[in-house]
């Protein structure tokens, strides 16, 4: 359950009851899926609860809104300011917030309709570990980036995501691996992908595929720990023969993949670069260092 009688929400400039959230059925976005959204999350640490790397998510909010001929009033620093309210408001620490930007009544196939911002959280435990992944190359493909902004996290585009994990799923396997339209590994249907080979790690560039805040801060601590990371365009055959493999997300912060196309990895997940970055992305996502925004 996402909420209960008590939950606070932030609806277009007012804190209302969750319950009492409503919106149009003739709104654009549930008609044709032009919205934008993200995922967030807030983990409770020593000196208080900090939302991991919030500028970078609401700039990719407002990005995505601009490539979506989406008006914004609000600025980065007004968001992450009503994300801690909301924390606040419902006595969240370790939580996930999903800041969404909708359209409101609009049956034409142009975005000039009122956009209305809506804000909830809700509670995300830490993760403890989860179990290593057994994923499928899809039979879906990313969408083409000349047929829309794939790097724009628009609510549209998830049906794409959608099929993908449902075929996953659907024939006995944890999550997809979805290619590009040149036949090359793209990412997952709500993360990015990594693979190790002779401790080197490899993700292919952007361009295809949801600019992950996760997958740069895998960039960013890999420089830290002198790991190689090398961005390229890469077969499926070639992450098959991988030594370890990854996804990053928000969600699944990084996330161990045991087998591709049942293809068991070789390496022993605690020996991975993979399992080095995961140990010290724990420590970042309540390390202060990150949180370099005051509320005033
Ligand atoms: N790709 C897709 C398609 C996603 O939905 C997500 C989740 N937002 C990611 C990658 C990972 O992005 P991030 O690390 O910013 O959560």
């Amino acid at each position: 359950m996402y909420y209960t009688k008590n939950t606070t929400v932030f609806l277009d400039g007012k804190w209302i009851k969750a319950d009492q959230a409503n919106t149009s059925l003739y709104d654009q976005t549930l008609h044709y899926g032009n919205g934008v959204f993200e995922g967030i999350r807030s983990y409770k640490s020593e000196n208080g609860t900090y939302i991991f790397k919030a500028e970078e998510h609401f700039e990719r909010l407002l990005q995505s809104a601009r490539k979506m001929h989406i008006p914004v009033k609000y600025t980065v620093r007004e968001l992450v300011k009503i994300s801690y309210e909301l924390l606040e408001k419902n006595n969240l620490t370790d939580a996930y917030i999903r800041p969404l930007i909708s359209l409101t009544p609009n049956m034409t196939l142009t975005s000039n309709s009122k956009p209305k911002i809506f804000m909830c959280a809700w509670k995300w435990e830490k993760y403890l570990g989860v179990n290593p992944l057994n994923i499928m190359t899809s039979s879906y493909r990313r969408p083409h980036p000349k047929s829309c902004h794939v790097e724009a996290k628009t609510v549209g585009h998830y049906t794409n995501s959608i099929l993908a994990t449902t075929e996953a799923k659907s024939k006995g396997f944890d999550e997809a691996l979805l290619l590009d339209v040149n036949d090359k590994v793209a990412e997952g249907p709500g993360a990015n992908f990594f693979f190790e080979k002779n401790k080197t790690l490899y993700t292919c560039p952007l361009g295809n595929i949801l600019p992950g805040i996760t997958r740069a801060t895998v960039f960013e601590m890999a420089k830290e720990l002198e790991i190689e990371v090398i961005e390229k365009h890469f077969t499926i055959e070639e992450a098959k023969k991988a030594d370890s493999a990854f996804f990053t997300g928000t969600a699944a912060e990084i996330a161990q993949i045991n087998s591709l196309d049942k293809n068991t990895y070789p390496l022993q997940w605690n020996e991975s670069l993979g399992y080095e970055l995961s140990r010290l992305y724990q420590q970042k996502v309540i390390n202060q260092d990150y949180y370099h925004f005051e509320l005033v």
